[in-house]
């Protein structure tokens, strides 16, 4: 299925626009895109190529998956129910058997997952990451692609890992879609030098650096007892910490290593769904990070431990649980819930200037929401961010812009056909589940 050639110019007539500019307005009017990127916000636009009458529709800025494993979408429901430590003793066995050919069709399906619940950017965490660069190129969302990296001898990987992934940096680089990337797995599976040797490459390549770090308790304790320190205080003596790297997870932190966070401009993907589902126990102190100045974003998590790849479910949750467990329903408001899901998430990618929010000349990334589905009753300006991080459906995505293209449009995949995504994905997943171990 070819593409369609995209419209040079469109205008979105009399849509409600949730426009997260620096006011956080909320306006009902037009909204106009040429050449990608956009031109006119709220006034009468002047006209384009292509018309479309958008008032039943909020127009919002994409989300932004702060951490995932796209490719993982085949292996779904194959680990439930199990501490991390088993749930990874899965996952590794499963992943022993995995071809560059079945991470590419994992990564088509969970890219049109993501697309079809309004996300328009995410931050990969995994290895061929050339078959997921493949699927971003062919289905339109922008990719943050970070190539894996563990100690040469823990890992199946081909050659040295660092290496690796400076190899992918010069294959993708430029690319308007891909934005390679280097990606330390976490403190148990790098050393220092491994660590070390990941940072210079990323920097080297003008790139970002993504990392997993304190997950668990058990992380942290292993990690302390092995080196005397814990994950975060080892990685700011060893020179890790900087700006340019978003840390995953960061559940288990003392006030110190929330405060070395926010000052070293690391950023946090919060990863709600799947810290509750592998029993991390407590409750990441996203209040506490944000209030020291860190930047917060929200992730999935691969569809193994979450089970979702929707940011709907992810901001819903994420400040519940927030609330609960302080006894203070007014942390976290829905303003601040979306942030993170759009504008945060692209401050963690060094990208703000350009994405995140609906003002002329940042890039036409967003979805529009239908404004008549159940779950967005009353469609009212004033509870439009809480609809969005509260209530609203997924199924009310029905169409989705990035950099202006249509890539979504009523629910359908305008670069693909979900039928032939949808078998290649399960062909992926029949050989998969047949690898994991049985017991
Ligand atoms: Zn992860």
């Amino acid at each position: 299925m070819s593409a369609p050639r995209a419209p040079r110019s469109t205008v979105f007539r009399g849509a409600l626009l949730v426009t997260q500019d620096a006011q956080r307005r909320v306006l009902r009017g037009d909204l106009r895109v040429e050449e990608g990127r956009i031109t006119a916000v709220g006034a009468p636009a002047p006209a384009a190529e292509e018309e479309v009458d958008a008032s039943g529709f909020a127009i919002v800025p994409g989300f932004v998956n702060a951490h995932t494993h796209v490719a993982m979408n085949p292996l779904r429901g194959i680990a439930d129910d199990r501490e991390l430590a088993g749930f990874l003793e899965v996952l590794f066995a499963v992943d022993a058997h995995r071809t560059e050919a079945d991470v590419e069709a994992g990564a088509r399906a969970g890219i049109a997952e993501m697309l079809l619940s309004g996300t328009t950017s995410f931050l990969d965490l995994y290895y061929f990451e050339d078959a997921v660069a493949r699927a971003v190129e062919s289905l339109g969302i922008r990719g943050f692609l970070g190539w894996a990296v563990l100690d040469p001898e823990l890992t199946t990987q081909k050659g040295v890992p660092t290496e690796n992934a400076r190899a992918f940096l010069g294959r993708w680089k430029g690319h308007p879609l891909v934005t390679p990337l280097v990606a330390p797995q976490g403190v148990y599976v790098c050393n220092r030098e491994t660590w070390i040797r990941a940072r210079e490459v990323a920097e080297e390549g003008g790139t970002l650096l993504h990392y997993h770090v304190s997950e668990t308790r058990r992380e942290v304790h292993e990690h302390q007892t092995k080196t005397g320190r814990r994950p975060v205080v080892w990685l700011e003596e060893i020179g890790v910490l900087g700006p340019r790297s978003v840390a995953a997870h960061a559940v288990w932190l003392t006030g110190e290593e929330i405060r070395l966070l926010a000052t070293r401009n690391v950023g946090v993907a919060h990863c709600p769904s799947s810290n509750l589902k592998l029993a991390s126990g407590g409750v990441a102190p996203v209040v506490e990070l944000r209030e020291a100045g860190a930047t917060v974003g929200f992730g999935t998590d691969s569809v193994a431990s979450n089970n979702s790849l929707s940011m709907l479910r992810e901001m819903h949750l994420g400040g519940l649980v927030q609330k609960n467990q302080r006894w203070d329903a007014t942390v976290l408001s829905a303003q601040e819930l979306l942030d993170m899901a759009t504008r945060e998430g692209t401050r963690l990618l060094g990208r703000e200037s350009d994405l995140g929010s609906l003002e002329i000349g940042k890039q036409g990334d967003f979805f529009l929401l239908r404004l008549d589905h159940p779950t967005l009753l009353p469609a009212r300006p004033e509870a439009i961010v809480s609809h969005l991080a509260y209530s609203a459906s997924e199924e009310a995505v029905d169409s989705v812009y990035v950099a202006g293209v249509p890539v979504v449009r009523q629910r359908t995949l305008s670069r693909a056909d979900w039928s032939s995504i949808r078998r290649a994905g399960e062909a992926a997943a029949e050989s998969l589940w047949s690898s994991r171990p049985k017991k």
